[in-house]
């Protein structure tokens, strides 16, 4: 089979605006091109939709992920294809890659074999400049805090408490942590400070968490800087930063609309991490979806318990969207994996692995259940080496559950290979559903119970532990009137505890918590437990290595 990039780069693209009229019923006068295969949607055609019904949104989750992949975003792009394929209109919301992965380990982030967003390349690679606005918008604040420092600081912000750093959209840990300010008086007061990327910014989170110019200034207001010496928060509006942030960052809210490889329509907007922030695609692009379409798929990041959890907690709490149906991937790799199997013989039959491995999938599927109320599915995304006894056997232990499983080869067949798949999710969207939909925790229970909430009810931990720095903190943010937000727990994906190495469903472990960070813009407390990467690094064998630009133009080597 060719890669993803050779699939890619032979595939003939129909002009965005083809697609935009044909599948979304979009006048061309209503778009914004950025070349001819990718536009933005106008935000002001798109509030004009305001009194349309709302499609059915599909949650595109996962298993706790695994180094041998699951294949989220492709099983995303394979579902879309397979509803569009079979007379739908239908439409897939989708996280924009960041450079970081791309140029690092992990690789781009627009699916893989035949079910891909296309222009591949282009999405993988600067797109259409959202994260170079973001990164401008958000280092502007920077400026302008040192700035008022070295102007006499009139608001005595204590240097030493400013949580705001730079950011880049590069794997780059020289930048984790830096002096600035120095070479003497003209250049401000020297303090310590570091780079995240940008899919860590809460600038990133905010971007997608809200749906209007005004709601946008107001939250970028809200954001908390750093501490005066007095420790009172000091937020960007104070710095008077919110108008011009938000200017910079005006054109990039509209959508971007693209295409699969079978010509079904694609919004791939915003792309805030997972961990340090809630791990979803825009809510504008999402709501846009569900106006413009009859079945919307979108992706959470990581596994159910970090990249739905938050879906819920963070995205459908703050906007008031509910999930119709969750379609949970597996694979029969990960599910070995979990069940101990050790990478190098993931392409061996074993059975009782598999079965092993089965209970990290069914507590998933029991969270997505029981915990958030939503009714599933699993895809068992198909791998060459799974066997057909493997994958009969995923299909009779997920049906021991009460879940239906469809095996789909959309990776390499296109829709067709997910028409099952999309059967299935159609059928659950019909059925009433026996669960109600449900937050983990209510706004109003102590932010320490929040914790305490998804530890126990969706991790199996025994109970939550804190360094005093963090409890104290915690306190204090309470104390500063935050204290009804949700929590966004930054932990291992790997793992239902804090050690990667703990596959499986591991129980009655202890959470600990490192430190407690306030995201006031945002609109969340994030939590984290173990330690966090916000800026990675490159491996040792980077992507980077692998790619190069022909003498023709065409790109190569990206996977
Ligand atoms: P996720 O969104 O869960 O991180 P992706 O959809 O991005 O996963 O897939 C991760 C990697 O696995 C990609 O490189 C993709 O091409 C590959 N992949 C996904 N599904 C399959 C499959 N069925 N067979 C082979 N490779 C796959
Ligand atoms: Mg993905």
């Amino acid at each position: 089979m060719l890669s993803d990039i050779e699939i890619a780069n032979a595939a003939e693209l129909r002009p965005i605006r083809d697609v935009a009229a044909e599948t979304l019923g979009i006048d061309e006068q209503h778009l914004v091109p950025y070349g001819r295969y990718k536009a933005k949607v106008d935000l002001g055609y798109l509030s004009s939709l305001a009194d349309r019904p709302l499609g059915r949104l599909v949650l595109m989750t996962a298993i706790s992920p695994t180094p041998p992949g699951e294949g989220k975003t492709t099983t995303t792009v394979g579902l879309t294809d397979a509803l569009h394929g079979l007379g739908h209109r239908a439409m897939a919301c989708l996280r924009e890659p960041s450079m970081g992965p791309v140029f690092g380990m992990k690789g781009g982030a627009a699916g893989g074999g035949y079910s891909q967003v296309v222009p591949m390349t282009d999405i993988n690679l600067h797109f259409t400049g959202d994260f170079a606005a973001i990164a401008a918008a958000n280092n502007l604040l920077a400026a302008l805090i040192d700035n008022h420092i070295h102007h006499g600081n009139e608001l005595d912000i204590d240097v030493r408490s400013v949580t705001w750093k730079r950011v880049v959209d590069m794997n780059d840990r020289a930048l984790r942590e830096v002096n600035v300010a120095l070479g003497g008086r003209a250049n401000g007061f020297p303090r310590e400070d570091g780079f995240d990327i940008v899919v860590a910014s809460e600038l990133m989170a905010i971007f997608c968490l809200t749906e209007s110019w005004a709601d946008l200034k107001k939250r970028i207001g809200d954001i908390v800087v750093g501490y005066t010496r007095a420790m009172a928060p000091v937020t960007a509006r104070e710095l008077k930063a919110d108008g011009a942030m938000a200017v910079l960052l005006r054109d990039a809210l509209a959508p971007n609309l693209v295409q699969t490889l079978e010509g079904a329509p694609a919004f791939v907007h915003g792309g805030p991490f997972a961990n340090i922030a809630h791990g979803c695609s825009s809510v504008t692009a999402t709501r846009a979806g569900l106006r413009l379409a009859d079945y919307v798929v979108t992706e959470a990041g990581f596994g159910a318990d970090l990249g739905a959890e938050k879906f819920v907690d963070i995205k459908c709490r703050k906007s008031g969207l509910r999930p119709d149906v969750a379609v949970v991937v597996a694979t029969v790799r990960a599910l070995k994996y979990h069940g101990g199997v050790a990478l190098a013989d993931l392409g061996t039959e074993d059975l009782g692995a598999l079965e092993a491995g089965m209970a990290n999938l069914r507590r998933h599927l029991n969270n997505i259940r029981h915990v958030y109320g939503v009714p599933c599915v699993v895809a068992v995304n198909r791998f060459p080496t799974d066997t057909e006894a493997e994958v009969e056997k995923v299909v009779e232990l997920v049906a021991a559950e009460g879940v239906r499983a469809y095996p789909a080869t959309h990776f390499a067949d296109g829709g067709t290979g997910a028409h099952d798949l999309a059967k299935g999710v159609l059928q659950a969207i019909d059925e009433p559903s026996p669960y109600e939909f449900s937050y983990t925790y209510p706004d109003d229970l102590p932010l320490a119970e929040k914790v305490e909430a998804i530890a126990t009810r969706l991790y199996g931990a025994g109970h939550v532990t804190w360094d005093a720095k963090a409890r104290r903190r915690l306190q204090r943010i309470e104390r500063d009137g935050f204290g009804e937000l949700p929590v966004c727990i930054a932990k291992t994906q790997y793992s239902f505890s804090t050690d990667p190495g703990l596959v499986g469903a591991p129980s009655g472990h202890e959470l600990h918590v490192r430190e407690v960070r306030l995201s006031a813009g945002a609109g969340f407390v994030v939590v984290v437990c173990g330690d966090m990467m916000t800026m990675p690094g490159l491996p040792r064998d980077p992507s980077a290595a692998r790619i190069d630009l022909a003498d023709d133009g065409t790109i190569l080597g990206l996977s």
